[in-house]
């Protein structure tokens, strides 16, 4: 991983140093507490190094010992706990086409605060930076004094160049080349420039890390929002493609001669199952699709309508188990109210279309993060920098977003 490369690298002491306190950091992080044994263990350094890398990162307001939590009483005494401190934070924004929801998540995945609104209208790039600022506000009024803001991440419904988080297209959005870091960037100005991912690929990475993927290492994470996508874990990393754009599943052909998809294409996968079919198929007007999950919550049985809405699901669901192989299929989303109800037609498209040896191993399942899987993700792709280099991070992070929003 993170240590194989950065191995050339480290030849002077105070790299290594700091590379083995981000990577301290990073196990307290995804385990949100452990022993200092355990942390030993991992590192596979000796117990005075994990020491006094502990100790400067209690120092620097990342971490805190604390009593053992004694489930691991062997001989002699137990070893201290060390847990995540409040001492940093990041902003996570879930865009949706239908929806924003803008969180302050700290050390160890902990959401502090939330703030969720709706879309401007027409979806305006410049509207929308406005809308997540507006939400900003809101978490980051109540934040502890001296918590440093270490980095903002955005999950976007679209195809992202990584390099400079240009959103090449996002079709539900109507987004082609929007320089969408850039434009939200602009406005938080001390707060740094965000990151952006696409939002399967961030639900994805949370669920890997601490969802229904914990310990899986191939892995299917299906974002079923007005459009429909997949990020996808194989071997334990991303599967990114050429571009890194893969995982544009929604816009599989699957009908010929089907509906006409906001890609330009006609019958995608996702004219079948994304939302707008969902909300047909049970009657909810076009202009409440933004409310589809409670429209779906106060359904109890599923129409024929609805049934083959799931049999396309599980159909399209049986072509990504013959091709990857997962061990698990999350299903995110508007997908995570729908396949309650249509379980046993998904289910039955799998025993048709999916061969024996992949099926047997895969397992369709709801995510671990309920709604949250995206958020999360954006969090997780926020915190990089710091776990890379928590030192360098801290020493350029805002110690006052709320002030710095305020101007
Ligand atoms: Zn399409």
């Amino acid at each position: 991983m993170a240590s194989a490369g950065r191995a050339g690298v480290g030849t002077n002491q105070e790299d290594v140093r700091r590379h083995n306190l981000g990577t301290v950091l990073g196990h307290i992080h995804r385990a949100g507490r452990l022993s200092r044994a355990e942390l030993t263990t991992r590192m596979g350094l000796n117990r005075s190094t994990i020491a006094g890398l502990v100790a400067e990162l209690e120092s620097l307001g990342l971490a805190e010992q604390a009593k053992p939590s004694g489930a691991r009483l062997g001989a002699g005494r137990p070893s201290v706990d060390v847990k995540a401190r409040n001492g940093a934070y990041v902003l996570a924004v879930d865009l949706r086409v239908d929806g924003l929801t803008v969180a302050r998540v700290g050390l160890g995945g902990v959401i502090q605060s939330r703030a969720t609104g709706p879309v401007p209208a027409g979806h305006d790039p410049h509207a929308v930076a406005g809308s997540v600022v507006d939400l900003m506000r809101l978490v980051v009024k109540d934040v502890e004094p001296d918590a440093a803001l270490v980095g903002v991440g955005v999950g976007v419904p679209g195809i992202i160049r990584a390099d400079d988080g240009l959103v090449r297209f996002a079709p539900n959005l109507d987004w082609h080349d929007v320089p969408f870091a850039e434009i939200l960037g602009v406005r938080l100005g001390a707060l740094g420039v965000p990151v952006l991912g696409n939002d399967a690929d961030l639900g994805a990475l949370a669920e890997h890390l601490r969802g229904a993927g914990v310990g899986v290492e191939d892995l299917v994470y299906l974002s079923g929002e007005v459009g429909v996508g997949a990020g996808v874990i194989v071997n334990g990393h991303k599967l990114e493609g050429a571009g890194g754009y893969a995982g544009e599943i929604g816009h599989m052909p699957f009908q010929p001669d089907g509906r006409l998809c906001h890609c330009g294409a006609r019958g995608c996968w996702e004219t079948e199952i994304g939302a707008d079919a969902i909300a047909a198929a049970i009657g909810c007007p076009p202009e409440r699709v933004g409310a589809l999950g409670e429209f779906l919550e106060g359904v109890h049985d599923a129409s024929p309508e609805l049934q083959l809405v799931g049999s396309h699901l599980g159909r399209g669901i049986a072509g990504i188990v013959n091709m990857l192989n997962p061990r698990v299929i999350v299903l995110g989303g508007y997908l995570r109210s729908l396949f309650p109800l249509v379980h046993e037609d998904v289910e039955a498209q799998l025993a048709v279309h999916a061969l024996t040896a992949p099926r047997e191993l895969a397992r369709v399942t709801l995510p671990g993060l309920s709604g949250d899987s995206v958020l999360h993700g954006a969090a997780e792709l926020a915190f990089e920098p710091l776990l890379a280099d928590p030192v360098e991070r801290l020493a350029a992070s805002c110690r006052d977003a709320d002030a710095a929003l305020a101007s």
